[in-house]
């Protein structure tokens, strides 16, 4: 096999981060905080709109740090996005606390307005509401964030909103990540910006963000010995790995434009293919399109399995849809609210007939022809 690899989402580098990180290097920087990480907060926090912004190891280590800012206590309830990847809920269980589910809405894939509001009557009823609300903006598009606020708001509940994907995607002209309590990127490596491994917190909030940074460098107090009154982690990101950050924040917008020319591509390619449906963009906002993903129309004969093993064939990397939180071994045992009352769940639905198409930003035209040709192939023979 001679044909280069075709990837999901990989690195794609632009001119200044090795200017950035050759100035670490230059000034002796490598360790520890410094200039790139101060900038690549400041850099941020103005590309996205926050009051401020912690650079941090990852995105996990961002909302474990939001759910420690809102307070969250051993055996706390957090609603969270059952359509995600374990990152969005993980930290949850670091803490002891106890998770509910929520299901997507077909329009948006994303947390379903109804089943949140199921979910809160319930907690209700059962007198334990929850601490706060984890909602995921899924592969690059907002959720309908007024109507989730106008349900948080009736509860008084914090939203803690995961934006790992959605770095630069707008909800009615606000950054996703800028409209709740708290917002969290992630830099990991198939994101649409990478640092190799990183993530940041933003909030209008301050001191809490400033408290984050206390929190990530191991809770120091402002002694000469080491002196600690808090539990602390080790949760900084390096002055190199900013470098990289800062070099990539210029390059996001360029790389937006090309995640949406990918998905028009797609869009426009399998228009005469009854059963593939892509994603549905919703016109409240413009996503930053980091994954093109595709649905295949109920009792179509092929799957997605098939044309995930069809572009294998071909050295074209893609993949399934996350499998629904509700649905993992390790959370099952936790509550389960859907959107309809009938038959499975949007989530599950979407599990079952969905896969990500490749989104690499490196792919050239041909490339592109070439996927919607596999994929295209898989419908027609
Ligand atoms: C990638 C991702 C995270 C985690 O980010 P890391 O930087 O890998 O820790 C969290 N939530 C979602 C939805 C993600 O896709």
């Amino acid at each position: 096999m001679n044909n280069k690899r075709i990837y999901l989402s990989s690195p794609h580098m632009g001119h200044m981060e090795k200017l950035f990180v050759n100035e670490a290097f230059d000034t002796n920087w490598v360790a520890p905080l410094g200039p790139n990480v101060n900038n690549f907060e400041l850099e941020l926090a103005e590309y996205v709109g926050a009051k401020s912004a912690a650079a941090l190891v990852s995105g996990t280590s961002a909302i474990h740090l939001a759910l420690k800012a809102i307070d969250m206590k051993k055996g706390d309830r957090i609603f969270c996005t059952s359509l995600t990847f374990a990152a969005s809920c993980n930290p949850v269980m670091y803490e002891d606390g106890e998770l509910v589910f929520i299901d997507s809405e077909r329009d948006s894939w994303n947390m379903s307005p109804i089943a949140l509001e199921k979910a809160f009557k319930k907690s209700e009823e059962e007198g334990k509401l929850p601490k706060a609300v984890i909602v995921v903006h899924l592969y690059g598009q907002s959720a309908d964030m007024d109507r989730i606020i106008n349900i948080c708001n009736k509860y008084n509940t914090p939203i803690i909103e995961d934006a790992a994907e959605s770095l630069g995607a707008t909800y009615k002209g606000r950054q996703t990540g800028t409209i709740g309590e708290y917002g969290i990127y992630s830099f990991n490596g198939n994101k649409i910006i990478t640092t190799s491994g990183g993530g940041m917190l933003v909030s209008k909030n301050e001191k809490k963000i400033e408290k984050a940074r206390f929190w990530a460098t191991q809770s120091r107090d402002n002694a000469r010995h080491y002196q600690h009154t808090e539990l602390g982690y080790n949760y900084r990101m390096s002055n190199i790995v900013a470098g990289i950050g800062r070099g990539q924040l210029r390059v996001l917008d360029e790389r937006i434009a090309q995640k949406k020319h990918i998905f028009e591509r797609y869009f426009i390619g399998f228009k005469d293919i009854e059963d593939i449906e892509m994603m549905p963009i919703c016109e409240y906002g413009e996503p930053n399109y980091w994954l093109s993903c595709m649905t295949i129309k109920e009792g179509s004969k092929v799957s997605p399995l098939d044309i995930i093993l069809a572009l294998e064939e071909e050295n074209i990397e893609s993949r399934p849809i996350w499998k629904p939180m509700h649905m993992q071994p390790y959370y099952e045992k936790f509550d389960f609210f859907t959107d309809n009352n009938d038959g499975i769940s949007v989530a599950e639905d979407i599990f079952n007939r969905g896969l990500c198409l490749p989104s690499d930003t490196k792919m050239t035209e041909e490339e592109i022809d070439k996927v919607i040709n596999i994929v295209k192939k898989c419908f027609t023979k």
